[in-house]
């Protein structure tokens, strides 16, 4: 089996979670990937192409299946979406028992098909599949000692270095497995399939999600239990930090690789990037994100005729906002569903009118309304304001817009493709700047205590609500820079 033959993109950093990060005129952050694995099911192919549809919105650039009976791989891959790249002949030539699978997404320039996962070795053991969610911060030291030492890499991915370190190693598969991840410091969840046997790590702080189901006998793992939902799986529990479940002939093997560190689930999986029908670390994302939109009431309340959120991530937050204030909840912004990746951007020229191409204000609900806008977070500033333009040009007499999220002033090392703190609106403006950047009566960003109250729930109290919140109080849970001297915080 092959991977598709599609032109290639021009590669224009040196590994594919550099973060070159450009973005579009939609200016908004990115997801990475999206992992789905199935262990001891007949139909393991199938499950996986559901499961990873479920998964589309965390990358859609690429798609990938790797499948295995105990014997020869059998393995695609593609440039595009889940149902672009498998057809049913595709899928039903890929049998097997065992399975991974990968959704990505991928920084501007990173469109190459070199880095679809997952990606596929032959080492003198048998075969290996990787495919994984997040970022190694200290991949680009692995790679240039394992190149120093004679290791020739295929791609660009910063995955592949797990694969070398493993194929270096003396020692059995799971021991191999075991030393390599102990060797990595980043955000990560990791599936790991042999001829024989599956892995499912995660890093030591849980940055990245992963969670594990069953299906009668079958194990199932996933990025977000919402690809359980779809396959009739149930959700069984999250892989814990540091945590390596390995499965075999006998079933599955709870074990470690590292002591756990402080739980550090990344914020913006709540705020932003995960379907609302997930759950993470016990709470539905739906909840949350009402929970903040209460929160976001309490704290900074506006007296308005409607409430509308930014679609499709800030609905939830704006009903419960909404529901908080007394005030209408109305539909005041339509999302254009078929603005998608493949849709030519337009020219620097009409960039100021490309937000319309996927967001319309309904004239008939803000003409002559005082607006709250709900919003998950502002990145550059430039998509919030044009949407607050969008509003005003539409009739809204006031706009008042209201951040679930405290000020994104740092950079991500974990996965999310972030642009330099320099272009991070809130990393040099006042809360009164950047209101007058994007041209609102009023401004206010969610507080660090009221999100994390509001992810919490109902749930026990962690640390920080065990949550990463790097990219607003640049604490981050790792190491981030690995050249020279030791150094915490932002490496750029
Ligand atoms: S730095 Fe921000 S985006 Fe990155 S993992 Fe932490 S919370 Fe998530």
């Amino acid at each position: 089996m092959s991977d598709a033959i599609i032109p290639q993109g021009l590669w224009t950093g040196d590994y594919y979670n550099q973060g070159t990060g450009k973005n579009d005129i939609f200016d908004t952050l990115k997801e990475e990937c999206g992992v789905f694995g199935v262990f001891g099911h007949p139909e393991a192919a199938s499950l996986s192409y559901y499961g990873l549809h479920a998964l589309q919105h965390r990358g859609e650039e690429s798609a990938g299946l790797c499948v295995t009976n105990g014997d020869e791989f059998n393995y695609y891959r593609g440039m595009g979406l889940v149902k672009e790249v498998f057809d049913r002949d595709r899928l039903s030539s890929l049998h097997g028992e065992r399975s991974i699978g990968h959704v990505r997404y991928s920084t501007n320039g990173d469109t190459s098909l070199m880095n679809a996962q997952p990606l596929i070795f032959k080492y003198r053991d048998g075969d290996l599949a990787v495919a994984t969610n997040g970022n190694i911060v200290n991949a680009p030291q692995i790679r240039h000692q394992l190149e120093q030492s004679g290791s020739i890499f295929q791609t660009t991915s910063d995955t592949e270095v797990i694969a070398h370190l493993i194929a270096r190693s003396s020692k059995d598969f799971v021991e191999a497995a075991r030393d390599a991840l102990g060797q990595l410091v980043g955000g990560f969840a990791f599936l790991l399939l042999t001829n024989d046997k599956m892995i499912a790590a995660s890093d030591r702080h849980g940055l990245r999600p992963l969670t594990m189901g069953r299906l009668g006998d079958a194990y199932l793992f996933s990025s977000e239990t919402c690809a359980f939902e779809v396959v009739g799986a149930e959700t069984v529990r999250d892989i814990l930090p540091g945590e390596m479940l390995v499965l075999d002939r006998e079933g599955i093997h709870e074990d470690r690789y590292a002591e756990p560190q402080r739980k550090a689930l990344c914020a913006m999986e709540y705020i932003y990037f995960s379907r609302p029908d997930s759950d993470m670390n016990g709470s539905n994302i739906h909840a949350a994100r009402k929970r903040m939109g209460q929160v976001m009431a309490q704290e900074s309340f506006v007296d308005a005729d409607v409430v509308t959120g930014v679609p499709d991530s800030s609905i939830s937050a704006a009903i419960g906002y909404a529901e908080q204030t007394g005030i209408p909840y109305e539909l005041g912004l339509i999302k254009n569903k078929y603005t998608g990746r493949t849709f030519i951007q337009p020219s620097q020229e009409l960039r100021e009118q490309g937000v319309k191409m996927k967001l319309s204000a309904v004239r008939r609900v803000v003409e002559g309304k005082r607006v709250v806008m709900i919003d998950d977070s502002i990145v550059r500033g430039t998509t919030s304001r044009r949407i607050v333009n969008l509003l005003r040009e539409a009739g809204a007499t006031e706009v008042h817009v209201r951040i679930t999220s405290p000020p994104f002033k740092n950079p991500c090392f974990y996965g999310i493709d972030t642009p330099s703190r320099a272009e991070l609106i809130a990393s040099s403006k006042s809360v009164e700047e950047i209101r007058q950047e994007i041209n609102a009566d009023s401004l206010e960003f969610l507080s660090a205590e009221g999100l994390i109250s509001a992810v919490e729930g109902d749930n026990a109290k962690n640390y920080k609500g065990g949550l990463c919140m790097a990219c607003f109080d640049n604490d981050y849970p790792t190491r981030t820079n690995f050249e020279g001297e030791e150094k915490f915080g932002c490496s750029c």
